[in-house]
């Protein structure tokens, strides 16, 4: 496994020692990526998706970050991601491991074939169930409280958060959580096959913000900012604790290369071509 993760992981630059890498892609060049061995397994930080002023999440340089992993031979992708709680269940500081996504907003976001022929990604499942689980045990292990899945509603596109009646029928879809960016990040490096697994943290919760109507702008952001600090700490030490009990020979049982058999074997990814 080479890993790639997107976090800001301050801690494990520094006690990991690892270097800065600088990626010329096809999109632009990538100067914020951290390599290094953490417990043997080569691991690639992009320190956020960012590349520095905040932008709006249809700028995030989605081709450019994916790129930068493919230079680099990243196969299994982790993102993170700071997200609303919607169900009841999830509070502000909560976090969560999905374990699936809908996202019917519409990034017309996409890499182009390394061999010229369009496919549609493989999605099925959805998240790699060894990475999830390698997340899973990280959490485990350092006794650090997550929900262990849920499914994150993408909303992309849109330079607001979601309105009242958006985010009640979020709820009633069964989704726990909901956010800009997992989408069309996930898409793009399901595309290059890569193992892709998601952790959240969400800053504030549905419930309680209905009931907090008149709260200082300025008390929010600095919840915010505190549970975003605390998250990017629990998401390194999760995924060192997984990375330290994790064993090789799980690897590619988890079905996300699987590709269809028979006559229409581009069936989970394109449609059977005589059709067209
Ligand atoms: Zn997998």
């Amino acid at each position: 496994m080479k890993l790639g993760v997107v976090l800001r992981a301050d801690n494990l630059i520094r006690e990991k020692q690892l270097r800065q890498n600088r990626v010329v892609t096809p999109f632009g060049p990538v100067d914020r990526v951290f390599s290094g061995l953490v417990h043997n397994v080569e691991a690639h930080f992009l320190y956020g998706r960012f590349p520095g002023a905040r932008t709006p999440s249809w700028e995030i340089p989605y081709e450019a970050n994916q790129s930068a992993f493919d230079a680099l031979g990243v196969d299994h992708q982790i993102g993170t991601f700071v997200v609303g709680g919607v169900d009841k269940s999830v509070r502000g500081g909560d976090l969560i491991i999905p374990h699936d996504v809908i996202s019917l907003s519409g990034p017309s976001r996409s890499l182009p074939p390394l061999d010229g022929r369009f496919r549609n990604a493989h999605v099925i499942p959805t998240f790699c169930p060894v990475l999830r689980e390698l997340l899973i045990r990280g959490a485990r292990a350092t006794g650090i409280p997550v929900h262990e899945s849920g499914v994150y509603f993408s909303f992309y596109g849109f330079a607001r958060i979601e309105t009242d009646a958006e985010l009640q029928l979020i709820e009633r879809l069964g989704a726990r959580l909901v956010g800009q960016t997992l989408d069309p990040e996930f898409t793009l490096a399901r595309q290059r096959q890569r193992h892709y697994a998601a952790i959240a943290i969400a800053v504030d919760s549905y419930h309680d913000m209905k009931n907090e109507q008149d709260e200082d702008p300025e008390v929010f952001r600095a919840r915010s900012r505190e549970a975003i600090a605390v998250g990017r700490e629990q998401f390194e030490r999760i995924i060192e604790a997984g990375l330290a009990g994790h064993d090789e020979a799980a690897e590619g049982d988890c079905g996300c290369a699987k590709v269809a058999k028979g006559p229409h074997r581009d069936m989970f990814t394109s449609f059977p071509e005589h059709l067209l």
